[in-house]
C-alpha cells in the first residue's frame, strides 16, 4: 500500500505543489492543464485589493456580498466561510446535541468526509444512504443532511430531493444541504431550482468548485439559524478573511453557467474518444471519469496495489508528464480518489480533446509499465 492514512495524504499533497511549482517556474503556467474544476480564482482590481484591511474589508465586501450571494443561492443571510467543510462544521456544532442522530440522504455513498467528521466530534450518531427506499428519519434527530452533487458529481433526483425536505419538515427537523459543487451544477445544467427555495434551511457551496472564486465556502439559509452559526463561526475562527470574501464576491459576479453548459455537450467528445482505447471511464455532468476500482479493472498486469494507489500513481503520472492537473494529487486528506476531467473551467476552453485523449493514454500505458514495480510506484507519489 501506498497511501495507507491522512499523513499520507499531506504528504502526497506537498509533493504535488512541489512539481507544480517546478513546472510553473521552469516551464509555464500555460502549459499546465488544471482539469480539476476547481479554478481557485481571485479576481480583484487594484482599488479593490487596497481596501483589504481587517475591518474596512469585511464593512465594504460582506454588506455586498448579501446581496450578490443571496441572489446566487437564495436564502434570507448569507456567511463567507474559509471552506465548505468549515460550513458544515459550524452548523453541527450549533444545531446537533450529544446523542442525536444525524441522517444523510444522497445520490451515491460516499458523503463528504468532513460531515461523518464533524458528527464523531460532538458525539452524534450518523448514518448515510443513497438508497432512497431506505431512507428514514428516526426519533430523536437534530439534523437532516442532503448532498445535492457529490464529490463525483452525481447528483442528486429533484423528486427525492424534495421528498427528503418534506420528510424532514414533518416533524420540524432542520435541513442542510451540502451543494458544494450542486448550486451550480443542479441549477445550471439540471435547472433544479436552489436549495433555499427547495425549502432547505441551510445550503452551503464550495466557491472554487465549477466558478471562478476562491476556495471558501458559502453558506446561505435563514437568518435566525445563520446568526446562531455565526456565533459559532467566529468563535472558532471558522469565518472566510476579507481577501477570500473580496474574490467570492468577483467570483460569482463573473460565474457564467454558459461555460458549464458547453461542457457539457464537449464532454460527450472526450468520451467517445476515450472509448477507442478504455471500458470503464464514465461520463460525468461536465467531463469523464474514472473511479479506482474502474480503473484497476482496465489494468492487464498483475501487481499489489490497492485500488485507490491505482489512482494516486496514475494521477500522479498525468501530472508530471503532462502537466495535467486532477484533484486526486493535490486533495485533502478523504477526498475521493476518482480521477475527473473537468471540462468547465478556463484551462480547458482551448484544449484539443484529441491531444488529452493521446495524453491520458499514455500515461495509462506507463501507469500499465510500473504497477509492477511498488518502489517506482511510491517514488512517483512521495518524491519529486
Ligand atoms: C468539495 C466538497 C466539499 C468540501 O469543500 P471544501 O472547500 O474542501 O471544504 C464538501 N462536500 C462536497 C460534496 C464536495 O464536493
Amino acid at each position: 500500500m501506498i497511501i495507507n492514512n491522512s499523513l499520507d495524504e499531506v504528504k502526497k499533497r506537498e509533493n504535488a505543489l512541489s512539481i507544480i511549482k517546478d513546472w510553473v517556474l521552469n516551464k509555464s503556467r500555460e502549459s499546465l492543464y488544471d482539469l480539476t474544476g476547481l479554478s481557485g480564482g481571485f479576481i480583484a482590481s487594484p482599488s479593490e485589493i487596497n481596501l483589504l484591511e481587517t475591518y474596512v474589508g469585511p464593512a465594504i465586501f460582506e454588506e455586498e456580498l448579501q446581496n450578490v450571494g443571496i441572489e446566487h443561492m437564495g436564502g434570507e443571510k448569507v456567511l463567507p466561510l474559509n471552506r465548505t467543510s468549515s460550513g458544515i462544521l459550524a452548523t453541527i456544532l450549533t444545531l446537533v446535541d450529544e446523542g442525536s442522530n444525524v441522517v444523510h440522504y444522497l445520490a451515491q455513498l460516499p458523503a463528504h468526509p468532513s460531515i461523518p467528521r464533524s458528527c464523531a466530534l460532538v458525539n452524534a450518531n450518523y448514518s448515510e444512504t443513497d438508497n432512497f427506499e431506505e431512507f428514514s428519519i428516526p426519533d430523536n434527530t437534530s439534523l437532516v443532511v442532503v448532498t445535492g452533487s457529490t464529490m463525483d458529481h452525481k447528483v442528486i433526483d429533484l423528486d427525492n430531493f424534495k421528498k427528503v425536505i418534506e420528510m424532514a419538515h414533518e416533524r420540524d427537523i432542520p435541513v442542510m444541504v451540502d451543494d458544494a459543487s450542486g448550486a451550480r451544477l443542479r441549477t445550471v445544467v439540471f435547472n433544479q431550482p436552489k436549495a433555499c427555495d427547495l425549502g432547505a434551511d441551510i445550503a452551503i457551496t464550495s466557491t472554487d468548485k465549477l466558478m471562478p472564486g476562491p476556495r471558501g465556502g458559502l453558506m446561505s439559509g435563514r437568518e435566525e439559524l445563520i446568526d446562531n452559526i455565526k456565533v459559532k463561526v467566529n468563535q472558532f475562527g471558522l469565518e472566510a478573511q476579507p481577501p477570500a470574501v473580496l474574490a467570492m464576491l468577483n467570483g460569482i459576479k463573473n460565474f457564467n453557467g454558459d461555460n458549464l453548459i458547453k461542457s457539457f455537450s464537449r464532454k460527450d467528445e472526450l468520451f467517445d474518444l476515450l472509448n477507442e482505447n478504455f471500458t470503464y471511464f464514465k461520463p460525468t455532468p461536465t467531463g469523464v471519469m474514472i473511479a479506482p476500482e474502474d480503473l484497476a479493472r482496465e489494468i492487464s498486469a498483475s501487481h499489489n496495489l490497492s485500488d485507490k494507489d491505482l489512482a494516486f500513481v496514475f494521477s500522479f503520472i498525468l501530472l508530471k508528464e503532462h502537466g495535467i492537473i486532477t484533484i486526486p494529487p493535490v486533495s485533502m486528506p478523504g477526498a475521493s480518489a476518482t480521477i475527473r476531467f473537468d471540462l468547465s473551467t478556463s484551462d480547458a476552453f482551448n484544449l484539443d480533446l484529441g491531444d488529452l485523449n493521446k495524453k491520458i493514454v499514455s500515461s495509462f500505458n506507463n501507469l500499465e509499465k510500473i504497477v509492477i514495480n511498488e518502489d517506482k510506484c511510491r517514488e512517483i507519489v512521495f518524491t519529486f
